[in-house]
């Protein structure tokens, strides 16, 4: 299976986050998925290609142009894809992955995550979307979307959309056992 991992390009203040984002592109390497993400170098998005890298994997990175061209892309990646733009950019990703994996990350992070969701939540596809809440990072993002369940504005299917793990060794757990690309909705 191919995952798709979005995550932060900066490290985060906490080197535990660059470190699970290692683990987590050696444990995608290792249970023979494929790697796919935003192409980039540094941050949490460096250690996850690094990590897969060094354990034998594949990495199908995708990058803009514009990104490409401040080099900020990773260079020893297998399959470095540069294209028109960030539109393009998300629907490749959705397009080549079975499932999505949001790790501790910034805007871009949440929107990418987010957009998945919606995704799922429109119908345009049925793939996995994990919430990686590692040390309790997106414990302020969950409440958010209970209190949008709360408020009327997510409905409680729609919630369950975010599968939420609480721990990298859940998160190692889904990664392992996960062979298939689409989840059964409730
Ligand atoms: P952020 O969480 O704001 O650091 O944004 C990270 C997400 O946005 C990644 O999953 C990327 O797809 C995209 N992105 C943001 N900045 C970069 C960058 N410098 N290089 C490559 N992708 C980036």
């Amino acid at each position: 299976m191919r995952w798709c991992v979005f995550c932060g390009s900066s490290p985060g203040n906490d080197p535990r986050f660059v470190e699970y984002a290692t683990v987590t592109g050696t444990a995608l390497a290792e249970n023979g998925h494929e790697l796919v993400y935003g192409g980039g170098r540094t941050g949490l998005m460096g250690a996850v290609a690094d990590g897969a890298i060094a354990a034998g994997g594949r990495v199908i990175g995708i990058i803009p142009q514009q990104l490409d061209e401040r080099e900020v892309a990773h260079r020893g990646i297998s399959d470095l894809r540069v294209v028109g733009s960030m539109h393009e950019r998300k629907a490749l990703m959705a397009e080549l992955s079975g499932g999505f994996i949001a790790l501790p990350g910034g805007f871009g992070t949440f929107e990418e995550y987010c957009e998945a969701v919606t995704w799922v939540q429109l119908g345009i596809h049925r793939k996995p979307c994990i919430l990686a809440n590692l040390d309790g990072y997106y414990d302020p993002l969950v409440a958010q979307f209970d209190h949008g369940r709360k408020a009327g504005f997510i409905s409680p299917a729609n919630r369950e959309i975010v599968q939420v793990v609480t721990s990298l060794d859940a998160l190692l757990a889904v990664v392992s056992r996960n062979t298939t690309t689409e989840r059964i909705l409730p």
